[in-house]
């Protein structure tokens, strides 16, 4: 049989499921998976390889409407979704009814690639709803194939892997078959700490947040990681900290346990809070930290 090899991008609204789905793909956790939106703030390259196939997928931030730099720099991640893919996948879950961004909208129905609509969450839905959900849908985007799934209970996720691989392209692999992901180990480092960080700060303190690992060293038996912290006041700076470092130490003892299941090494994580003012709306600084793909 003929190899085939392409790229899939996955789009919808915050929150819609995306980066679990794409995790059932890779069957790694590639991307950080919360219940707050705007987690994934990078297009993420997960790969997966089989003998005769290799499909590359990037999972893009929610579709929102950008309010402060980062976020239309997150935007043009999203953009550039439709420029570079063999499939789209747009994802939608129960009891949603439109694409908040109306021009997008008008992208997918007028794709010239395959779309497969995927609708997520029916482990939440009964039959009627379903039903209903399905019918809506496929009058909104008719071009679109129409998949109902359970991303985070597995169901019909194999259905869906099986029809993108039908739908790829017979090419030769992008990437060696052995990878994973195009990421540095560096990334995922931050990625989980910032997700350590999601789940112990309310409010605007994780968007304050950005992280940079300084040092990545490996050695036979353990990686030793420094990683700094970065907020944008000196009152983020305490919270992140917290009582004689309580907070803090949490996030660090959280953070490691997932690092070593994820490097599958023993490791050593520093960690230091540093206050960096308005790294989010500085263009210099959403540079350095990779918003910019330009
Ligand atoms: P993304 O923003 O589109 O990437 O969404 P995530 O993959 O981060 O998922 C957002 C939230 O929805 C998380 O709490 C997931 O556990 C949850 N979720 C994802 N898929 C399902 C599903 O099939 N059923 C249910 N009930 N929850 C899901
Ligand atoms: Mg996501």
């Amino acid at each position: 049989m003929d190899h085939k090899a392409g790229f899939v991008n996955i789009i919808g609204n915050p929150n819609v499921g995306k980066s679990t789905l794409m995790n059932a793909f890779v069957g790694e956790r590639l991307s950080i998976i919360t219940s707050k939106a705007q987690t994934t703030r990078h297009r993420i390259l997960g790969i997966v390889n089989g003998d005769d196939f290799q499909m590359i997928l990037s999972d893009t931030p929610g579709i929102i409407k950008p309010a402060y730099e980062m976020q239309k720099s997150m935007m043009d991640f999203v953009k550039s979704a439709f420029e570079d893919a063999d499939v789209l996948i747009y994802m939608v879950e129960i009891g949603e009814k439109e694409l908040k961004d109306e021009a997008f909208f008008n992208k997918i129905i007028h794709s010239k690639i395959p779309v497969l609509l995927i609708l997520n969450k029916i482990d939440k839905s009964n039959q009627e709803q379903l039903d209903e959900q399905v019918e809506l849908w496929s009058e909104k985007v008719p071009n679109a194939e129409i998949f109902a799934i359970s991303a985070l209970e597995n169901f019909n996720v194999q259905m869906v892997f099986d029809r993108i691989v039908e739908l790829l392209p017979v090419s030769p692999a992008f990437y060696p078959k052995d990878t994973l992901t195009d990421k540095p180990e560096r990334f995922f480092v931050n990625e989980i700490i910032r997700e350590k960080i999601l789940l112990n700060y309310d409010k605007e303190i994780p968007y304050a947040v950005e992280i940079e690992t300084e040092e990545f060293i490996e050695d036979e038996k353990i990686i030793r990681v420094r990683a700094v912290i970065m907020v944008e006041r000196d009152s983020q700076k305490g919270i992140i900290i917290g009582h004689k470092g309580s907070a803090l130490k949490r996030v660090g003892i959280q953070a490691r346990a997932d690092l070593e299941k994820f490097f599958g090494k023993q490791i050593h994580l520093e960690t230091y809070v540093k206050v960096n003012k308005d790294w989010r709306t500085s263009a210099y600084q959403l540079k350095r930290f990779g918003y910019n793909n330009k």
